[in-house]
């Protein structure tokens, strides 16, 4: 899979794309019912105002000359009705397309977040994690703002724009033809530049999106920036980022800010043609009235046009956040059950690997016919050198990945023809960089058994030796940490994660050990906490530590994707091979 970081641009899109805009209207259906009710009480708010000039009109002249002031007054109450209907709909009109725009994020969020959780791990290995945030945040608000209430304005505004025109041609249809001659002007000008709008807006869009791409990371690597005094150099790279996204902006609505002008100089100029065509050609068959309320509608003629010009821009963005969103929901599950797929039954820890072949990216092997069988019960210490390919033997064990050769047999059935859900529940992963959920401390040991009670958590906290550092907390088991535990120590954090998987009793055990050093009185209650949840279980630790591995019923060197040696620790000792060296090599250190 290509992968993207954050100065690199993703793909624009090719052409414009309205099967994207069709698709959406899954989504727009749900929400017929206030979306219709907002477009009726708009077009009533529409002849509300288009009926205003005509009470300006006959007021000023017929019910003025004719000094009728009860018909005056008629014509007031008339205005101000009219204007109370007007703000009347406006309200409604609000509030239902706020209701059906918030739905609408509602539903393309949760649909997106379900896809995301079913994602293979490439996906996320390939892009940074501020692109994918800004899909699901950014790109949905504006793309619903559009599907809730710019595309019923856009339609709003074209039969507002029949609607004047109509009143127009039916007050003075050779007027009418003078304002109408604006429009092909206006249209040469949309034509020209149409192209180079929706360019700078899918480089906004892209710039936007690095810029986000970059602060994210940026959050999660604080630490390190800050360890290796970097703050200088990332800031200007974020200034560099940020100027960019500023001027993709500035760009893209300079283009739409010419529109404006534009439609003022045209508008402007049909309203003067129209005083001097009709003093010159309907001198003799004019009243002021019709003049007025004539340059009143000429006015108005271009606000829809500048509307849908406005629209049109909201609608090429929306187009292009609608490919991305799509293109993320398109994104294909690759590791899910296949048709047909069996549950596992209560297991018994027996995995077996049968001449498993492996690779990330095509035609780079990084298992080469990888077999060994691990009976219940065992724990099996994967050691090796850095990117030998241990953890991706643990990730096989839990089918994070397809293989591309062989079986991974578990109580002899081949797990790609098992339901995941059967898999991964039945199994305990704990990773090296143990990762803490905001919430209390309860709530990340219950992590492992939604329905374990305090009191079960609090035993398993106890069997690990995580108890007594919980109850030294500020509020112990309900202290609140934040989703990287800062507050609490390497150790303690694995001790955490040891009760999480310990409460979720799992008949496999992975663990990543973690390579940080820790004091030695945690380092202490971690080996025990370790030897504790190996207890009545198939393991397999990546191992670091010597205690660890020495603990192990078998070890296996891995190197270069293969399993060069396997035995326990005195056989290979004996042996006096790779695991030999790399033991005497840390004894000699530690
Ligand atoms: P180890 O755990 O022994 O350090 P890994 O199993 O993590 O090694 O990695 C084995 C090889 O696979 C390495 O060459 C590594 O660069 C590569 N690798 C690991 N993860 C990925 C990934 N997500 N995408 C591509 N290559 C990967």
């Amino acid at each position: 899979m290509a992968r993207n970081t954050y100065n690199v641009d993703e793909d624009l899109e090719k052409g414009f794309d309205i099967s994207q805009f069709k698709r959406s209207f899954v989504y727009i259906r749900r929400y017929k019912k206030p979306l219709i009710i907002a477009f009726i009480v708009s077009i009533i708010a529409i002849i509300c105002g288009l009926i205003l000039p005509l009470f300006t009109e006959h007021a000023i002249d017929t019910y003025i000359p004719d000094k009728d002031i009860k018909s005056l007054l008629i014509a007031g109450a008339g205005i101000v009705l009219t204007v109370i209907a007007q703000a009347i709909c406006n309200k409604v009109r609000s509030r239902t397309v706020t209701i059906a725009g918030q739905s609408i994020i509602r539903d393309m969020r949760r649909d997106v977040y379900e896809h995301l959780q079913k994602l293979p791990f490439d996906y996320f290995d390939s892009r940074p994690h501020g692109k994918i945030l800004i899909r699901v945040i950014n790109n949905i608000n504006s793309v619903s703002d559009f599907l809730s209430n710019g595309f019923i304005s856009m339609i709003l505004e074209t039969i507002s724009l029949v609607l004047i025109a109509g009143f127009m041609f039916y007050m003075h249809s050779g007027l009418a033809l003078v304002v109408l001659c604006g429009f092909p002007v206006f249209g040469l000008f949309m034509f020209a530049i149409k192209k180079a709008q929706r360019r700078a807006w899918q480089i906004q869009a892209n710039k936007q999106s690095n810029y986000t791409a970059y602060f994210s990371e940026s959050i999660n690597g604080e630490r390190v920036t800050q360890g290796f005094a970097r703050e200088k150099y990332n800031s200007d790279i974020n200034k560099d980022l940020a100027a960019q996204a500023s001027k993709g902006y500035v760009d893209a609505v300079s283009l739409n800010h010419a529109v404006w002008p534009v439609t003022m100089i045209i508008s402007k100029f049909t309203i003067y043609l129209l005083y001097i065509i009709g003093v010159i050609y309907f001198r003799d068959t004019l009243k002021v009235g019709i003049i007025i309320s004539m340059a009143a509608y000429a006015g108005r003629f271009w606000n829809p046009i500048q509307n849908i010009s406005n629209q049109y821009n909201q609608l090429i963005t929306t187009m292009s956040y609608l490919e991305r969103i799509f293109q993320l929901l398109d994104e294909p599950v690759t590791v899910t059950d296949v048709p047909g797929a069996e549950p596992l039954p209560d297991i018994k820890g027996d995995v077996e690997f049968k001449d498993v072949l492996f690779e990330y990216e095509k035609g780079i092997p990084v298992l080469k016919e990888v077999s060994f069988h691990a009976a219940a019960g065992e724990s099996i210490a994967l050691v090796g050198p850095t990117g030998a390919g241990k953890s991706t033997i643990v990730n096989l064990v839990s089918r994070f990945y397809n293989l591309k050769g062989g079986q991974v047999l578990i109580d002899g059935h081949d797990i790609s023809k098992a339901t995941l859900l059967s898999i991964r529940s039945q199994m305990g992963i704990m990773l090296q960089d143990t990762f803490i959920f905001s919430g209390t401390i309860m709530d990340n040991i219950r992590y492992g058994r939604l329905d374990a009670t305090d009191e079960e958590c609090i035993a398993a906290a106890k069997r690990v030796f995580a108890n007594d550092f919980i109850e030294k907390l500020p509020n112990g088991y309900q202290t609140v940490v934040n989703e990287r535990g800062d507050m609490l120590s390497a150790g303690q954090r694995q001790l955490l994660s040891f009760a999480r998987t310990l409460l979720s009793d799992p008949k496999i055990l992975i663990l990543d050990e973690a390579t940080s050093s820790i004091d030695t009185n945690t380092e202490l209650l971690v080996q025990e906490g370790i030897k504790e949840l190996l207890k009545n279980r198939t393991s397999f630790i990546v191992a670091h530590r010597i205690s660890t591995i020495k603990n192990c019923t078998r070890i296996m060197y891995i190197s270069d994707g293969e399993i060069a040696e396997a035995g326990s620790h005195d056989e290979l000792m004996e042996k006096k091979g790779y695991y030999y060296d790399l033991y005497m090599s840390q004894l000699t250190n530690e």
